[in-house]
């Protein structure tokens, strides 16, 4: 199947300091990959690189056919790229349904399909984002990036820092997205709960891509050294 995103050997830095140093991956259309490696290896950085939130030094991406490098990140998501970035950012005074559809755009994911996915949601439509549960606001963040019906739906750290019950469900939501048919980039530390859901994983050491296969068959000495597990 033809890659729906590609990044050959993208480079990044803050400022003076290099953060990637080689980096490549692909997402095919309806296919789950996993961006995984330990804390500060550079996984939040490839993800902000992909959606043009920090200049690429190196390397190309490929979206749909786009060459992503020349072009502003709103360009970028208006191409299809849906991204709930780390620590899941809402528009706190905003209520529920407001930050759901303040982006929304026509497509297969609505008001009506994002409450189903989330029910809680649904329950506390007219509440302010602010008063949300953590878990509750990620879904919340989940749910504003559905409604833009992206043909790439990135999660950075989903279910971090959430109670286990709270993990769950939103392990569980992520499986019926990917049902969906949508690609999906997540990255996440969890290859237990990975496995569940990706097809295939990718693992960052120090800024490069270093191994990549699928996810359910990641070897021992692999998750050891990349993973610490
Ligand atoms: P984590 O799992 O802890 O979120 P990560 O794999 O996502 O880690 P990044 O956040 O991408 O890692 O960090 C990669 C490198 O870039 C680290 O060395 C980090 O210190 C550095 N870095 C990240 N954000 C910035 C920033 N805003 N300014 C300078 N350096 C940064």
């Amino acid at each position: 199947m033809p890659a729906l995103i590609e990044a050959e050997r993208i480079e990044a830095a803050y400022g003076p300091s290099q953060a990637l140093f080689g980096v490549s991956l692909t997402v095919a259309e309806g296919e789950a990959v996993a961006l995984m490696g330990r804390n500060g290896m550079g996984k939040t950085t490839t993800v902000r690189t992909l959606c043009r939130l920090l200049p690429l030094k190196a390397g190309r991406v490929v979206f749909a056919g786009t060459d992503l490098g020349p072009l502003p990140p709103h360009r970028a998501a208006r191409l299809g790229i849906g991204l709930v970035p780390e620590g899941r950012r809402c528009f706190a005074p905003l209520t529920v349904a407001e930050n759901l559809t303040a982006a929304a755009r026509p497509g297969p994911w609505d008001l009506a399909r994002v409450t189903r996915l989330f029910p809680r949601l649904g329950e506390r439509m007219r509440q302010r984002a602010a008063t949300l549960s953590g878990g509750e606001q990620q879904m919340l963040a989940i749910g504003r990036a559905l409604m833009t019906n992206p043909r790439l739906l990135i999660l950075d750290e989903a279910t971090e820092g959430l109670a286990p019950v709270v993990r769950r469900e939103i392990w569980a939501a992520i499986a019926e997205v990917k049902r969906s048919s949508m690609a999906i980039l997540l990255i996440d530390k969890a290859l237990a709960e990975v496995v569940a859901v990706a097809d295939r994983a990718v693992m960052l050491d120090r800024g490069a891509s270093v191994w990549e296969g699928p996810a359910t068959a990641v070897p021992g000495d692999v998750a050891g050294r990349y993973l610490g597990v």
